[in-house]
């Protein structure tokens, strides 16, 4: 199933030997240190257990939050360690240091079959700026590296990319899984194959609309990018987010989707508030007739109605960003909708992108996608047709 041309964690003899598996447990947390959605974590299960089985010495390491290269007990890995001992009902020993006296200590206490953590690879300078030293140290405690911390895969960081210059390394079923997906709606979709772009900015998303455009068969956007795009059309915006420098590139869009024979679709109609807050006072109004004073802050009910549409007769569909303030219950609708619409059709649905990733599971949609990617950044830039450096570095097939 995979198109992946680097070794698995399949490939390699992991009996006995220290494995140092890279995940992302990047993840968020509330004021109470909670962690709101375990999701990454969750995914990085199957080749922790996969490892647990093969009787490895497994050594996990990730980042937390941007700690600036010193120990913040705010960014320690705790919460993960507590999370992860119990999902797989083992106990997990936590260094208090990344690769430190208490790291070595640990790992040279482990047994087979056992795992231990290091603390959050950012509490060093040398994982950000992919320090030769540091990763020669981090290597130095293990015989095998894995990665599956898809997320981070765009970076070349100590621990993506330094330190599979010392060990012998493979990815993990995560990266497998994503690139496997990724790779199909890159390199060969079904077609109709259609994109939903949304979210915040335009220009966040320069390379992936730019590239679908020359894949897809029809476009569609919504979100606060659609007003970039509707006033380059002539519409008035209001007080919607517009990125004025982006028009001409929007235009461009335009103009590369018509040579194309890309159909590009636009909200009909808007959900509009008086103010950026939760609580606005709000109304439906034409898309080209946003009055001053109002912001879009959903797309209406015609929108959907024209989106659902077109998604229905999709085989594969690729969704990027919300809608609409998903946040925001009266701002939902659209994300809602189009979300629903996407579960249900054709043969491949998938959703990248960090706060869309969050929009599936918050309304109980992730699990009826056929993929929704753990990595926001690097599965665009993937997309985008860049490759990931960490990828990349990993020994081939
Ligand atoms: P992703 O992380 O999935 O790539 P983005 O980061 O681009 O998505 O955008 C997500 C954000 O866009 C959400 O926080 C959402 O509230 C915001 N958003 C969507 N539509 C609008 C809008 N019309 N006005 C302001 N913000 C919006
Ligand atoms: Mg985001």
């Amino acid at each position: 199933m995979s198109n992946l041309d680097k070794l698995t964690v399949r490939d390699i003899n992991a009996e006995n030997k220290k494995v140092l598996l890279r995940c992302d447990f990047n993840v968020p947390l509330d004021n109470k240190r909670n962690i709101t959605d375990t999701k990454r974590i969750d995914e990085a299960l199957k080749t922790i257990n996969y490892l647990i089985e093969k009787n490895a010495k497994i050594i996990i390491c990730s980042h937390l939050g941007k700690p600036k290269g010193e120990y913040k007990e705010e960014f320690s890995l705790k919460p993960v360690a507590k999370y992860l001992s119990a999902k797989i009902d083992k106990d997990i020993k936590l260094a208090n240091d990344v690769v430190g006296d208490s790291a070595k200590k640990i790992v040279s206490e482990l047994k087979p079959g056992e795992v231990c953590m290091l603390e959050n690879l950012r509490f060093e300078f040398g994982e950000t700026s992919n320090d030769e030293e540091f990763a020669k140290n981090l290597a130095s405690l293990a015989d095998i590296y894995v990665n599956d911390a898809f997320g981070t895969c765009h970076r070349a960081h100590a621990s993506t990319v330094g330190v599979t210059r010392f060990l012998p390394s493979a990815c993990g079923f995560l990266i497998e899984k994503e690139i496997s997906v990724l790779s199909k709606l890159k390199d060969s979709p079904e077609h109709p194959f259609v994109a939903i772009l949304g979210g915040a900015k335009v220009s966040d998303k320069i390379e992936v609309i730019n590239s679908l455009l020359e894949k897809v068969d029809i476009v569609m956007v919504g979100g606060a990018m659609a007003y970039t795009f509707t006033n380059a059309l002539g519409y008035p915006v209001g007080d919607s987010i517009c990125e004025s420098d982006k028009i001409s590139f929007a235009k461009d869009m335009l103009a590369k989707a018509k040579e194309r024979d890309v159909k590009f679709l636009f909200p009909v109609d808007l959900k509009v508030g008086r103010e950026y807050k939760k609580d606005t006072e709000f109304k439906i109004v034409d898309a080209d007739k946003i009055p001053e004073g109002w912001m879009g802050l959903d797309i209406g009910p015609k929108t959907i109605k024209l989106f659902k549409e077109a998604i229905s007769g999709a085989k594969t569909v690729f969704w990027n960003g919300p809608m609409g303030v998903f946040e925001w219950d009266n701002f939902i609708e659209g994300t809602l909708e189009i979300g629903k619409a996407v579960a249900e059709s054709g043969e491949m649905s998938v959703v990248g992108g960090g706060d869309s990733a969050a929009a599936m599971e918050k309304l109980g949609l992730a699990e009826k996608m056929t993929h929704v990617s753990t990595g926001g950044g690097a599965s665009l830039e993937f997309l985008s047709g860049k490759s990931l450096p960490a990828i990349e570095a990993l020994q081939d097939k």
